[in-house]
């Protein structure tokens, strides 16, 4: 499957599909990728071991490119001015020039952290995703990189988008369980923003989903990327409608933070999130069934959706007043109004916002 996300001069294809790292030679030479110039994968240890990383390397060599390969530690600590700074000097000790090609193996944390590179690196050159988890189909489009600050989340970053994705659903079959099912997180809340048949699929396949069954998760990150891609080809820079992508992402936020973003992954926490919403909507005066479904589908594909009991609520609601959405007693939430539809800005009460963290502490 192929898609593109339109962006005017910017606009770039997602192919999607078994064994794609396989074509990546070309893949590279059919989109202008010279082969004069150097090429660095950026990549981390945990995809490093599999055979991912020697499969790409060598199908590009056998393509007459020169490559090169960084492995940077595992996790989001990786995402820091100094691992961006060590791999600045990989790439200028490799001879990485303008016309370089820098290749993001690995899932959101590497495209994040190696994208900024690109960005940066001789004020911007090309760059390539292959993803290699399924949440990562997220941050494979749209363009935003960045890195962290130890006081804040990709803080520091810009907006490269990269020359194309390569998603090869080979590479998802040695990713963790746990994994799996934090990135289908994505994937649904891509359907609860925009599509409420594809909600209805998500729920009917949410078993096959699972088990990595190739057919589905290339049928599902079609929709989640295309998803994505409608929402960013209209707002580009996050002016309004690129809010819709936040959907249960302020509660979320909260409790990674609370939580700490070891214990509860970033789709575990919007899940919880997202069911928060929800049940925010219903007492706003949307159907009783956004709150139904939307559990129903999260828990279908082996999410959490009741708040752990052991978070308190003071440091949650704390957590969330640090977030630039908070004003005076009260913080604007982004409320799906019906299953595959969300309004943005709407504003509500911090003690509403209370009760909805102390019900999810009950959820059934
Ligand atoms: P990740 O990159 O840390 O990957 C999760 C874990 O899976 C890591 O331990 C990784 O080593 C391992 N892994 C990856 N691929 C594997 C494979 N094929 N087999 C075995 N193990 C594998 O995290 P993620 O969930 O992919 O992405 C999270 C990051 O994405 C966060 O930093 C977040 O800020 C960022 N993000 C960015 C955007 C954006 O628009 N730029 C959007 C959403 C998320
Ligand atoms: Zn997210």
């Amino acid at each position: 499957r192929t898609l593109t996300v339109q962006l005017g001069e910017r606009s770039y294809p997602i192919y999607i599909g078994e064994g794609l790292i396989d074509q990546a030679g070309q893949r590279f030479i059919e989109h202008g990728i010279s082969s004069k110039s150097p090429i660095m994968i950026v990549t981390d240890e945990h995809v490093a071991v599999q055979q991912h990383l020697v499969r790409l390397e060598s199908v590009l060599k056998q393509a007459g490119f020169t490559v090169s390969s960084a492995v940077v530690p595992a996790g989001e600590t990786s995402k820091s001015l100094a691992v961006f700074e060590e791999l600045v000097t990989k790439a200028l000790q490799a001879g990485l020039d303008r016309k370089s090609t820098i290749v993001a193996l690995g899932g959101g944390v590497v495209g994040d952290l190696a994208g900024f590179v690109a960005a940066s690196y001789m004020r911007g050159i090309r760059f390539v995703q292959v993803p290699t988890t399924i949440l990562a189909h997220d941050s494979s489009v749209g363009g935003k990189v960045a890195v962290n600050h130890p006081l804040a989340k990709n803080i520091i970053g810009a907006f490269h988008q990269p020359e194309m994705v390569l998603y090869d659903l080979s590479t998802l079959q040695t990713l963790p369980q746990r994994q799996v099912r934090a990135g289908l997180s994505e994937v649904v809340k891509h359907g609860l923003i925009w599509d409420a048949e594809f909600v209805a699929w998500c729920d009917e396949n949410a078993d096959r989903l699972q088990a990595l069954d190739s057919d589905a998760l290339g049928y599902a990150l079609f929709k989640g990327c295309s998803v994505k891609a409608a929402v960013v080809s209209k707002d580009e820079r996050e002016n309004d409608l690129r809010a819709i992508l936040n959907l249960g992402h302020t509660i979320g936020h909260a409790l990674e933070a609370v939580a700490g973003y070891n214990q509860l992954l970033h789709g575990e926490a919007i899940s919880i999130g997202m069911v928060g919403a929800a049940r925010l909507a219903v007492k706003l005066g949307a159907p009783e069934q956004v709150y139904t479904v939307t559990k129903h589908v999260l828990s279908r594909v082996g999410l959490p959706v009741r708040l752990p009991e052991e978070l308190d609520t003071d440091l949650i609601m704390d957590a969330m007043k640090h977030d630039k959405k908070f004003q005076e007693g009260s913080m604007t939430f982004i409320v799906p109004v019906a299953i595959g539809e969300v309004e943005i800005n709407h504003t509500v009460s911090a003690s509403l916002v209370r009760e909805i963290v102390e019900e999810l502490k009950q959820e059934a």
